[in-house]
């Protein structure tokens, strides 16, 4: 029996993702093994890199001038990759600080070089984004990051920031939960385990004219145009996760691609915001123009409740709805892969705890 999985992240996964991965499992297509046990450097596993690329390349209209990189390390390595191969030195890169991971992403790059924040929302408990004309940009910033989904504190970033110096962002937990105008950044990048597939897999976006000379120092398995060159394949990735991907973005074209998801997932999100929003005994403290489509944390009026609520929703077939450590409360996450009826069932269970305890 599978129940509803509310993970930020290694997160659900969907089931017939999961059925496919299994009928496969010991045989392949006929090739007498599993996915697991073939080289890297096998026709059938190319053609699965291959296939799972260009499925994503649909899923996201990816133009031409950019490489699509299924790399290793996490998206926390990117941290680090992002200055080695785009800040040259002497020169600057813009930071927008708007929760727990990009505050994490631009302490790793100020070991590289010049991180200018241009703005923070710490001051503010990472509830709200202050206006684009308010940020300390750079005047010649080698590269602007931030992360339109902080996974953590339930904040997002509805409008995509103009700027000049190419655009960089994290989109580890919103990746693929709606269309995006993939021409506007210059790099995106995002850890799989939240809407792409299972843990162990990262994926880069690049376009091609940011891929300026990297920082000698730079590990080759972190040099953009040397991993582009390569296919990825620099040395053995990691195969299994890879195509479990490809399952996914053939699931996600079975959907009906990212409108029809997307809209999934805003009928999802306004049905538990709008849940919280009507009962006092639950808070969400993010500003309405910054509430994340993909994560939701909220508190229970009373914190010494909060250890029954998830004895109780555990049993109720609702997992893993606590809060970050660094955070508390509560976070529900309504990733792709979680169903309508599973933010159902989540609200029903809500009203029944805040009836008996409120
Ligand atoms: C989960 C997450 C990360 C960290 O991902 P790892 O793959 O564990 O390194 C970074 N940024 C965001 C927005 C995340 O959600």
């Amino acid at each position: 029996m599978r129940l509803h999985n509310f993970c930020a992240g290694p997160a659900a996964l969907p089931t017939a993702v999961l059925e496919k991965a299994k009928a496969e499992m010991l045989d392949w297509q006929g090739k007498g093994l599993s996915v697991m046990e073939m080289s890297h450097r096998s026709d059938a596993f190319i053609g699965i890199t291959q296939q799972a690329e260009q499925n994503l390349r649909t899923l996201l209209n990816i133009p031409t001038n950019y490489q699509v990189l299924f790399l290793q390390g996490g998206a926390s390595l990117q941290f680090s990759a992002l200055p080695l191969n785009l800040l040259p030195s002497g020169k600057t890169a813009d930071y927008l600080d708007t929760g727990v991971w990009s505050a994490k992403a631009l302490k790793e790059a100020k070991r590289y070089g010049n991180i200018q924040v241009v703005a923070s929302a710490q001051n503010n408990g990472y509830t709200c984004v202050s206006e684009q004309s308010t940020w300390q940009v750079s005047d010649d910033a080698a590269y602007f990051h931030y992360c339109p989904n902080e996974t953590i504190n339930g904040l997002a970033m509805h409008d995509i920031p103009q700027v000049k110096a190419p655009l960089v962002a994290d989109m580890s937990s919103c990746i693929l939960s709606t269309p995006i105008d993939v021409s506007q950044f210059g790099v995106i990048y995002a850890g799989a385990q939240k809407n792409i597939g299972p843990a162990g897999l990262t994926l880069v976006i690049v376009r091609d004219d940011v891929l300026a000379e990297a920082n000698p120092a730079c590990p080759s398995l972190m040099n953009y145009a040397q991993q582009a060159k390569h296919g990825s394949m620099i040395n053995t990735p990691p195969t299994y996760a890879w195509y479990l991907a490809g399952l996914v973005f053939e699931w996600l074209l079975e959907q009906g691609g990212l409108l029809v998801v997307a809209k999934m997932n805003q009928q999802k999100a306004e049905l538990l915001y709008r849940f919280i929003d009507d009962h006092t005994f639950y808070n969400n403290p993010v500003a309405k123009k910054n509430r994340s489509i993909m994560n939701v944390p909220f508190t229970l009026a009373d914190s010494r409740l909060d250890k029954l609520f998830l004895q109780q929703s555990e049993q109720a077939g609702l997992l893993n709805l606590a809060g970050h450590r660094s955070v508390g409360g509560m976070r529900a996450s309504i990733y792709n892969a979680v169903s309508l009826q599973a933010v159902q069932d989540l609200t029903e269970f809500m009203a029944d705890f805040a009836a008996k305890h409120g």
